[in-house]
């Protein structure tokens, strides 16, 4: 019997098998869950040629979290499926290209908004399509990058992650009482389609490879998707609120 035995899943982000949600679709299959992926505009045939990658080959809806009507398709079509949902996986983040890259004051709030609502809101959205459907509880999980600091050129996504961290911690407080459960994942850098379009990321992989005293593997997806799967079952069951740091420990060490 795996760790999600009878779980059903709903994992966002899966757009290659790089992708972070990738491995933890697979992972989450391996351990018993039932998933359906989402992906989004022109991303959606290639999140469908990515799922067929996974054995048996999930369903994929569409959802741009920007798009509140996908919203209620997707909550919809939830229903209709499985009726219940018992946890979902967010895994989305854009930043217009002038919103990363170190001239943090190029970025007007046109384009620092379209951060801020793809990769820090939509939490708040996907919790919308999802959390109806929660009765007997659940688990959501998201992908983090530590912003408690200041980051070279990660500029305006750093800011939509502190302001992701925080809207965790508001859902945390709202759906506790319905016994949903609210985490974050603080990953380390790994090879992803996202991570290759920040300019200057390898920066990030040589500090890793540098000061993480566990070592940090910039290919290795499955300790990133290990510690979702755990948050995702009834493991973890008190904790909520939390960002647990998969990043070899480097979070943890001063300069
Ligand atoms: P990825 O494979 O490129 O995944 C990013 C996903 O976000 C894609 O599936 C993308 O879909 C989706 N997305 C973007 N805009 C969206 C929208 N409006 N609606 C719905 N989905 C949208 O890269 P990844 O690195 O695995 O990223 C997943 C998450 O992990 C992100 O939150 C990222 O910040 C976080 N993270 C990554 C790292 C890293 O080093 N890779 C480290 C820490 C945290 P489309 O491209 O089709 O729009």
């Amino acid at each position: 019997m795996g760790l999600l035995s009878g779980k059903r899943l709903l994992i966002t982000g899966v757009l290659t098998d790089a992708s972070l949600a990738f491995s933890v679709a697979r992972l989450a299959g391996a351990e018993g869950a039932e998933l359906i992926l989402t992906g989004a505009g022109r991303g959606l045939r290639l999140t469908e040629r990515t799922a067929r990658k996974l054995d048996p080959t999930p369903e994929v809806l569409e959802l741009d979290v920007t798009q509140p009507d996908q919203i209620t398709a997707l909550r919809e079509a939830l229903a209709e499926r499985w009726g219940s949902v018992d946890g979902a996986l967010h895994a989305i983040g854009f930043a217009p290209q002038v919103c990363l890259g170190g001239d943090f004051m190029a970025a007007g709030w046109e384009d620092v908004s379209v951060s801020l609502e793809v990769s820090a809101y939509s939490l708040k959205a996907l919790a919308d399509a999802v959390t109806p459907l929660m009765d007997a509880g659940g688990s959501l999980v998201a992908l983090d990058f530590d912003a408690t600091v200041a980051w070279p050129v990660y500029d305006w996504m750093g800011v939509s992650k502190a302001a992701l961290e925080s809207v965790a911690r508001y859902l945390a407080r709202d759906l506790g009482p319905r016994g949903i459960r609210v985490n974050l994942v603080a990953a380390g850098p790994v090879r992803t389609m996202a991570a290759r379009s920040i300019p200057g990321f390898e920066a990030f992989e040589e500090a890793w490879t540098q000061r993480a005293p566990l070592g940090w593997d910039v290919n290795d997806a499955d300790p990133v998707a290990r510690a979702c799967v755990l948050l995702l079952s009834d493991w973890l069951g008190a904790t909520t609120g939390e960002i647990l740091h998969v990043d070899g420990g480097y979070h943890a060490m001063g300069a």
